[in-house]
């Protein structure tokens, strides 16, 4: 996959070089280039940033860098995408296959793990960080034919700028490619892979500072460990994050579950979904 970011702070995205997602820069897997949206102003103060039409507090970003800086992303991306057919479809902005552009916004759809699993499977992703109030609403509008444009929110919070939450992105993201995480069963039983919060995980020593590890946990019967984990999902999920599991199809649950669910106050509604008693 190749990432783009746009930013007036590149080195704000450094730390995507470490860890991980660095090894899997360095193994090809993933190309990742950043680029300093200062770079295509034309002023001598390499000017990004207004005062609002209209009044009001903070500044605005400027349209004319943001579509320079696009525009050069989308002809790299272009021809990442449709290899060997050289500068034919650089120019065209209304392309049948359009590269998504993420633009980090609060007013954005909320970012989750089963959109990490939708964009994983793009070639390449086009992230614009904002910062200040925002980017001008036409370079949307601008991007709209060139990009399959996706304002996305981190949470219902406001952050100074998208370089943090394209961190986050990038990160879930980049952690789902094949080959980036060692043991891709590790990516399974995680929290949000399946609707459900993940069970609570113990390692060695068995006994710490008179706190023991669940017996089932020791007993090497597996079956009797993935019933307890499963149950364990259930209580963590229904205590922390209740929402989660109102309305889903309660058809997935095996009797025995459908009874601690009962027990954690779930009962099934007539169209079969769970449903708060
Ligand atoms: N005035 C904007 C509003 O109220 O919607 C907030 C602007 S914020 C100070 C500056 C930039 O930070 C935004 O353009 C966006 O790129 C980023 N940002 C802030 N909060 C975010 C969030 N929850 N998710 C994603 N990006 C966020």
């Amino acid at each position: 996959m190749r990432i783009d970011v746009v930013s007036i702070f590149p080195e704000y995205l450094a730390p995507l070089r470490l860890s991980l997602l660095g090894r899997a820069q360095t193994d090809g897997i993933l190309e990742l280039e950043v680029h300093d949206l200062r770079e295509f102003t034309s002023d001598r103060h390499r000017t990004v940033d207004d005062t609002p039409y209209g009044g009001g507090a903070g500044m605005v970003m400027k349209p004319e860098p943001w579509a320079l800086a696009l525009e050069a992303v989308l002809a790299a991306q272009t021809a990442r995408r449709h290899p060997g057919q050289g500068d034919a479809r650089q120019g065209d902005p209304r392309q049948s296959d359009p590269p998504t552009l993420i633009v980090p916004s609060p007013a954005g759809e909320v970012f989750t793990q089963s959109l990490a699993y939708e964009l994983a499977e793009e070639p390449t992703l086009a992230f614009a960080c904002g910062r200040y109030e925002g980017i001008d609403e036409r370079v949307l509008e601008w991007a709209a034919p060139r990009f399959r444009v996706r304002p996305v929110s981190l949470g219902d919070y406001v952050l100074n700028g998208g370089e943090v939450a394209v961190m986050a992105m990038v990160e879930a993201i980049g952690r789902l490619l094949p080959g980036v995480v060692g043991n891709p069963e590790s990516l399974v039983e995680e929290s949000h892979s399946d609707g459900l919060l993940e069970y609570p995980v113990y390692t060695k020593p068995s006994s710490w500072r008179g706190l023991d590890v669940p017996e089932v946990l020791l007993s090497g019967n597996h079956g009797r460990i993935a019933k307890w984990r499963r149950e364990q999902q259930l209580r963590r999920t229904a205590s922390r994050r209740p929402e989660l599991l109102e309305g889903v199809d309660a058809s997935q649950f095996s009797g025995g579950e459908r009874e601690v669910l009962r027990e954690l106050g779930y009962g099934v509604d007539d169209s079969g979904r769970l449903a708060r008693a």
